[in-house]
């Protein structure tokens, strides 16, 4: 069965507006807590928090607790890669970041067509196979977001590859731009172990409006984030599921899900296809907060918050609290309507979302 993996790329910061200020009692808090309750297994990422996600690795996971009791995988940033001669330099800063002489898992880092080909032709495979040799790693991988076609090719071309970390939710699961389905079919049939990222969809998953959520109760009183695991925990081939955990209540509400993982059965796997055809057509943003946009906007435009609030949008008792939060960011921040349609935003996304033309919508419905 599946098990929760500590994804340490949403933390608790000091300062809402500065993504790279962890909070690192309250980190500390909720890492003891994860592996008091038997959990083990943490994702991080050079890019992560500016950075500072490696530091609390270091700091606050192996400098107190051996190697033995936690499992670690980091990645590769190809996207701030220019040549092959920052390979090592990177990799081996992120050693000493995370105060490690091995990961047990390394990624390259959310590959897509472009991404493979930029690996391939600077030898990103090569190296890190290199680094497993010299025993600096245990297991390769890859984060990956583009479609099944180019996964197939990419698992056949890399037979070295052990796991892929795909994007799998019940609401992506026939999204034809990330092919959850597809994607997950051509892992087992490669024979690679499966993480899965965004299990809630950047935590959209879990706020559900009130026509949605009452399909869920229809049936059972779980949680909709309850709802979200048992798909996913359900699936072939799931090594570990990803949560980018920031509370002490997420920690301990996720390790009692997944101490009752049990998979959905017919009519539960019927009931989240009608949610999820809900939530499509009730046109959902689908941001799933990784904030890989927002560095480099000119209009300092808070562009995951804004997606986040327009889809809380249904509810007629929330409404005002909603309106209340876009007026808050927007005195903090650029407003949706400053957007300047440099779309640089948009080559960083992740889901292919299409910043500009969303940020207008929001704009029409808050502002
Ligand atoms: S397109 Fe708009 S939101 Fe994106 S970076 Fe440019 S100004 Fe910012
Ligand atoms: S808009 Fe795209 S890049 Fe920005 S936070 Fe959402 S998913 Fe990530």
């Amino acid at each position: 069965m599946a098990e929760l993996a500590f994804g340490l790329m949403r933390l608790p910061l000091k300062d809402a507006n500065d993504n790279s200020s962890i909070d690192k009692e309250k980190a500390k808090a909720l890492i003891d807590r994860f592996l008091e309750l038997g959990g083990k297994y943490f994702d991080t990422a050079y890019v992560y928090h500016g950075g500072e996600s490696e530091v609390i690795v270091g700091e606050l996971i192996a400098d107190r607790y051996g190697r033995d009791k936690f499992i670690l995988t980091t990645k590769l940033p190809l996207f701030d890669v220019k040549s092959a001669d920052e390979f090592p330099v990177i990799f081996n800063e992120q050693l000493r970041k995370c105060h490690v002489d091995y990961f047990d898992y390394y990624f390259l880092h959310a590959l897509s067509c472009d991404r493979i080909k930029q690996a391939e032709e600077l030898g990103a495979f090569k190296f890190i196979q290199q680094m497993k040799d010299e025993g600096k790693i245990r297991h390769l991988g890859f984060s990956f977001h583009d479609s099944s076609k180019v996964l197939d090719e990419t698992l056949a071309r890399h037979p070295e590859i052990e796991l892929v970390q795909l994007q799998i939710n019940y609401l992506d699961w026939d999204n034809p731009t990330v092919e959850a389905r597809k994607c997950h079919e051509v892992a087992l049939k490669h024979g690679v172990d499966i993480n899965i990222m965004e299990p809630l969809k950047g935590g959209s998953l879990a706020n559900l409006s009130a026509a949605s959520r009452s399909l869920f109760t229809k049936v059972n009183n779980d949680s909709n984030v309850k709802w979200a695991f048992r798909f996913d925990g359900g699936l072939d081939g799931v090594k570990y599921i990803l949560s980018g955990m920031n509370s002490l209540e997420q920690i301990e509400e996720n390790i009692a899900i997944f101490n009752d993982l049990r998979p959905l059965d017919a009519k539960e796997k019927e009931t989240i296809k009608k949610v999820a055809e809900k939530i499509i057509e009730e046109g959902h943003i689908a941001c799933t907060s990784c904030h890989y946009c927002t560095d480099g906007c000119p209009s300092k435009i808070a562009i995951p918050e804004y997606f986040h609030l327009y889809n809380q949008r249904f509810d007629p008792e929330d409404y005002e609290n909603v309106l209340q939060e876009f007026k808050d960011l927007s005195l903090k921040n650029g407003k949706p309507s400053d957007c300047i349609a440099c779309h640089s935003c948009e080559d960083k996304c992740p889901q292919h979302l299409k910043i500009t033309e969303l940020l207008k919508k929001v704009a029409r419905q808050y502002e």
